[in-house]
């Protein structure tokens, strides 16, 4: 290996100060002749990164694994979880390094070889699943969407074996912190207190400084940090519902202590509208099917209640903390749904009561019946209804929403409710309000499998493409107006598994 990279960047690893009870260090494992494949100068940005660092070939090595990067602390972390429902053991970081970290964000390479916590897998990720996280985490953030971030994917033409031969990838991608629900079941399942109390004073201290001075929950910090966590899964769980997306894998260990979307695999923004829609092909049961989202983070917030248990004492006000999700997750997810109908203003300073008011509950579960039932694409629905609004009511906009819908008779009586709710709210203020909260684009499946087929050709353009389209979602993007159209019949054909 040559020596070491030094981009004079930043670096403050703090997540390495907690002792190797938490990690083994390690480097990640050379990959031969890597490329670029995409590359996000945005995120460059955001990260107080140069965006010239993109074009520089040492980075290029150093991102593949070939060449350390001064300053860094590579190191693989280790948690437990529970997968579809049962308790999974010791876990880890399998195939991700964490590098340490830059102006308060760590980076971490998915996909960068073996560790001590790969079990049975290879420590790599393959170039298909590693385009997808990188665009998937630029879509979801421009769309508002807590998540983690991807700076780039580079690539190998080293073969990696799934179901069948494919070749390596790593991500970089970045947070303020990759901790999980699993790395506090870890601890606490392996009754190490000492450790579990450190992790908690880490994450307070570091990311929810407030808890310790959060005059509710009887002055417990901890029990503060739950309730924390609650309020952001939830409200990042409500905006995953209100844009269609499917996470796939909800698993304990792929759960943000900071409520960010984490751990793309097989996700997937629906095409058509399917409350009961299962993304992930090795789903047996549908476990983690769309309509169970919010649930499911439930039951994960009561694992991480159950983990943080040797912290709080207090049964009574973790339950209570917990149960904050009963309430937060539907005020969220009215709030969305009202802003999706033009009918709240996100910087109202109104009572919160005041958007369900303007949005009450039979007009959204009304739009949403209708739209299963008619298998109804869920992004387009929207659009066009922001144009129909847009456009003043206007019969030829009318008629390209009612078209989507089978049951016409039943649309044009919805509308009808959903009109006199709009007469009390100026038109130009309800379409600007809908033109920026329902997009015109998401990553389809197809999209991101024709960037994949284009990328395997070595043709990285449409990776580039899709990526400056889904940066600003809602805007129009006319020379790539094929992209915002109906999923083509053999999008139901692609299979997207765990295996990645
Ligand atoms: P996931 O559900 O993809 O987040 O992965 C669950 C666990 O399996 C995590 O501990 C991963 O690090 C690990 N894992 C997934 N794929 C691989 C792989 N190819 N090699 C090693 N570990 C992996
Ligand atoms: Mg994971």
């Amino acid at each position: 290996m040559q020596g070491a990279v030094d981009l004079q960047l930043p670096w403050n690893n703090r997540f390495a100060s907690l002792g190797e009870a938490f990690f083994a260090p390690l480097q990640p494992t050379p990959l031969p002749a890597p490329y670029w494949v995409g590359t996000s100068a945005a995120v460059a940005r955001w990260a107080g990164w140069e965006g010239a660092h993109l074009q520089n070939p040492d980075l290029l090595q150093a991102l593949s694994g070939n060449r350390p990067l001064a300053g860094s602390e590579p190191l693989a972390s280790v948690y437990s979880g529970h997968q579809f429902g049962q308790w999974a053991g010791q876990l880890g970081d399998g195939r991700a390094i964490l590098l340490g970290e830059v102006n308060g964000l760590e980076v971490q390479l998915k996909g960068a070889g073996r560790t001590p916590f790969s079990r049975m897998g290879d420590g790599r990720a393959v170039l298909r699943s590693s385009i997808r996280e990188f665009l998937a985490s630029e879509a979801t953030h421009s769309l508002g969407i807590p998540t983690t971030r991807a700076l780039c994917v580079t690539g190998s033409d080293a073969p990696v074996r799934r179901e069948t031969l494919e070749t390596a990838a790593v991500v970089t991608r970045l947070a303020p912190s990759f901790i999980r629900f699993g790395h506090f079941e870890h601890f606490c399942h392996h009754g190490m207190p000492d450790e579990l109390k450190a992790l908690a004073d880490f994450v307070i201290d570091h990311h929810y400084p407030d808890c310790r001075r959060d005059p509710r929950w009887g002055g417990n910090p901890y029990v503060a940090l739950l309730a924390a966590v609650t309020a952001r899964t939830a409200d990042m769980v409500a905006h995953w519902q209100s844009v269609g997306f499917c996470h796939g894998v909800m698993n304990t260990d792929n759960m943000s202590i900071l409520g960010l979307t984490i751990d793309y695999g097989p996700f997937q923004f629906m095409d058509a509208y399917d409350p009961a829609h299962i993304c992930n092909h090795s789903d047996n049961t549908g476990r983690y099917a769309f309509y169970k989202q919010p649930n499911v983070a439930y039951w994960n917030l009561f694992c991480l209640g159950q983990a943080m248990m040797p912290l709080i004492d207090e049964q009574d006000q973790a339950i209570a903390a917990l149960e904050t999700f009963k309430d937060l997750y539907p005020r969220a997810l009215a709030r969305r749904m009202a802003a999706k109908l033009g009918l709240a203003h996100p910087q109202d300073t109104r009572p919160q009561n005041d958007y369900e008011m303007a949005a009450p509950a039979p007009v959204i579960e009304g739009v949403l019946t209708l739209l299963a039932a008619g298998k109804v694409d869920f992004t387009i629905f929207w659009r066009q209804l922001s144009h129909w609004v847009r456009d003043g009511g206007d019969a030829g906009s009318r008629d390209a929403v009612r078209d989507l819908f089978l049951d016409r008779g039943g649309f044009d009586a919805w509308l009808l409710s959903y009109s006199e709710l709009l007469a009390h709210i100026p038109r130009a203020q309800a379409a600007d309000l809908m033109l920026k909260t329902n997009p015109k684009f998401v990553l389809r499946n197809h999209l991101g499998e024709q960037a994949i087929e284009a990328a395997r050709q070595k043709d990285f353009r449409m990776v580039a493409d899709l990526l400056r389209v889904l940066e600003a979602p809602f805007d129009e993007h006319p020379d790539c107006e094929s992209w915002a159209g109906f999923a083509p019949d053999w999008a139901a054909q692609i299979s997207i598994s765990c295996s990645s």
